[in-house]
């Protein structure tokens, strides 16, 4: 789905196979794409965006190394010769994890899962202002949160291209179990973002800085309920989890994304906690 943004240069472009953002930005001298799609057939969305609009790829922005963010994005650059910008711990990652990627995600997503994969062939640093398509992005790298490196791209002081870090009424993943670091980073953004910032994130529509107090409300809401459910069985527990998590955002297509964290992150409770001494 195409969807003009309250800011004239910036087109969201959502995944139909995936409800996923890429973000076309039209700059003076090319356009820049933040997120690179999950699927083949939504990474040929964003290309005909970009192949309408008629102008030149200066480049493409990976905010955090999930699949879902840079897997399509050699379909997008097919044929087009432009770089993929992401940090040191973003591309070191998706290098590390592609192939494990591959195998679970292949079989789940059969002919649309992209066979040719592009990595970050551009490093730039937090802090080194990102110059493309005639646009100057502050790089911000926000360490572990959502995932293990989450990056956000800024414009202007308050157009904030934000990844994962928090999703409009979207379900998150938390898999890679970093939730206090995400609720710190959370806590901080709150604090330093402008009010008058507006989150381009990676999931859900774009909106303002409210929705770092309910994406952080939500996080600790998994957790405590993944943590009160510890000794049940794990269909009790997925139930559990489910009912309280599922009414705190009205749109359910990605779902399955907190379903499948349960696991894992009881599993990172039970581990720190024995780290602690708490447990037990
Ligand atoms: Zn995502």
């Amino acid at each position: 789905m195409i969807t003009p943004t309250t800011d004239p240069r910036i087109i969201q472009v959502e995944g139909t196979a995936m409800a996923v953002n890429s973000y076309v930005v039209d700059g003076p001298d090319g356009l820049v794409i933040v997120d690179g799609q999950l699927t083949v057939s939504d990474a040929r969305a964003v290309r005909q965006v970009t192949d309408q609009i008629g102008r030149p790829i200066a480049g493409l922005v990976v905010t955090h190394p999930h699949p879902d963010h840079y897997a399509g994005a050699a379909t997008i650059l097919d044929g087009v010769s432009a770089p993929i910008i992401a940090t040191q711990a973003v591309a070191t990652v998706i290098e590390r994890d592609d192939a494990e990627k591959n195998d679970i995600v292949a079989p789940m997503m059969g002919d649309e899962w992209p066979t040719t994969r592009r990595f970050p062939d551009e490093i730039i640093s937090h802090g080194e202002p990102l110059r493309l398509g005639g646009l100057t992005f502050e790089v911000t790298d926000l360490g572990a949160a959502e995932s293990h490196a989450d990056t956000m791209f800024t414009l202007d002081g308050d157009v904030v291209f934000s990844g994962d870090v928090a999703s409009n009424d979207a379900h998150a993943y938390l898999l890679d179990g970093h939730h206090v670091d995400w609720l710190d980073t959370l806590a901080r953004l709150e604090r330093e973002l402008p009010s008058t910032a507006t989150l381009y994130g990676g999931h859900g529509t774009p909106t303002d800085t409210s929705i770092l107090g309910r994406q952080a409300a939500y996080v600790r809401a998994f957790v405590d309920v993944v943590a009160e459910f510890r000794d049940a069985s794990e269909q009790e527990r997925h139930d559990a989890v489910v009912e309280r998590m599922q009414p705190m955002v009205g749109d359910d297509r990605l779902l399955f994304l907190m379903e499948l964290s349960i696991e894992p992150v009881l599993a990172t409770l039970s581990r720190s906690e024995v780290r602690d001494g708490r447990r037990r």
